[in-house]
């Protein structure tokens, strides 16, 4: 586990076991018992002070404000709600970094999903993602990882009570499996029965292609699931893209999802529409081609275009005539026409407002973007939702 995961020093409650509690509060005096009343106010009830805790005693608040932090995100800046009701919350680390998370509901189904960051930038540099070209800065904490959920589920039953909080996709600024000591632990948090209390089903990881970290996601024994950003159907057309891919070849990519299965769930796979790189008939009977065999959901995203970057939507036949020959291949598949245009959920794109209005250190001040920026389409809120939810139909 790598030293910033640590509880200790500091003791970083957000990020700590009951188990962690129980034996941090045997070892100072007090009665092991209060590690799981104290793990209930931090995990399960996202307790932000101690004052809070109104069933423990007074001695035991007061060592606690001079032992342990809370840690987890300083604070956070709701930047506004977009036409389908969707949150987007901008959140301060300690060290004054900014990553960025999104909470956007699914009407139709009732409930809510958050998309998560797992890294301050990213060092995979997707050619697609602001956050790839602003480089990576450093991983994020556990303690971060879990906080950003409990912060966003405490301002949604605020905002509104009773609402249905329940999907999680690691999919925000990040490669989460160049994280996997935080994430696998953070994810072992947010599933725990006597904290958060999540179910492993409704949360996804999203990956670039990181073969060792899907290894040790496939090996841990968590029921969570894998999407696999895959973008292209030829070797030399995902390195165009995505150059972490002269690392993991397509080849073995695939491979991984046709022998191992993470949990019980069929791998989703990703595949952001570029007009006139990776949308013709032809793309799209390779890309059934490559995932025969491979129990598998398709998840197509025609790119949301902006102004800055240099690809353009497909047209709305040419993503019609796509989906028919996935469809008629019997590939579950899913469409998704993002419908948030007027919010800035995609990856990298919060924090990157932020630089432009100066309003952040280090990743947001420090880097100029690159003239090749490519925006991410993949963060597209309507994404988030569908990602995690066909299987919920089958349950
Ligand atoms: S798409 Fe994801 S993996 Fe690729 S550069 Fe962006 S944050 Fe990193």
């Amino acid at each position: 586990m790598s030293p910033d995961v640590s509880p200790s020093p500091p003791h970083r409650l957000r990020g700590m076991t009951q188990l962690e509690m129980e034996s941090l509060l045997d070892t100072n005096g007090f009665e092991r018992y209060r590690g799981r009343q104290l793990y209930q106010w931090v995990q399960r009830r996202g307790a932000r002070s101690f004052d809070e805790m109104r069933n423990l005693p007074a001695p035991l608040r007061e060592w606690l404000a001079e032992n342990t932090v809370f840690g987890g995100v300083e604070s956070a800046e709701t930047l506004r709600t977009s036409s389908d009701g969707s949150y987007k919350f901008l959140f301060r680390l300690e060290d004054g970094r900014k990553v960025e998370s999104v909470l956007m509901p699914d009407p139709k189904r009732g409930y809510w999903t958050q998309c998560l960051s797992s890294q301050v930038g990213c060092a995979v540099d997707c050619k697609f993602c602001v956050t790839g070209f602003n480089g990576f800065f450093r991983q994020m904490r556990t303690d971060e990882i879990v906080d950003q959920v409990l912060y966003a589920r405490r301002h949604l039953l605020e905002d509104q009570p009773g609402a249905n909080y329940r999907n999680l996709v690691y999919m925000g600024m990040g490669e989460p499996l160049l994280n996997t000591d935080n994430v696998l632990r953070s994810i072992r948090l947010l599933i725990d029965n006597d904290g958060i209390n999540l179910s492993p089903r409704r949360i996804t990881v999203s990956t670039s292609g990181i073969l060792p970290g899907m290894e040790e996601l496939a090996s841990s024994g968590l029921n969570v699931k894998l999407a696999l950003s895959l973008n292209a159907t030829t070797q030399e057309e995902r390195e165009e893209i995505m150059p972490i891919t002269k690392k993991y070849s397509l080849v073995d990519l695939l491979e991984f999802c046709r022998n191992r299965q993470i949990g019980r769930n069929r791998v989703t796979f990703e595949y952001v529409l570029l007009a006139g790189f990776n949308d013709t008939p032809d793309h799209a009977k390779q890309l059934v081609k490559l995932l025969r065999g491979i129990p598998c959901k398709v998840n197509l995203i025609p790119f949301n275009p902006s102004t800055l970057l240099p690809w353009q939507r497909p047209k709305t036949e040419d993503v019609e005539e796509f989906s028919r020959i996935i469809r008629e291949a019997n590939l579950t598949l899913s469409v998704r026409w993002s419908k948030a245009l007027d919010v800035d959920g995609a990856c990298g794109q919060l924090a990157g407002q932020s630089r432009q209005r100066g309003g952040s250190r280090g990743m947001d001040l420090e880097q100029k973007p690159r003239p090749e920026a490519i925006q991410k389409s993949l963060g597209d809120l309507d994404f988030f939702a569908t990602v995690t939810s066909d299987d919920d139909e089958n349950e």
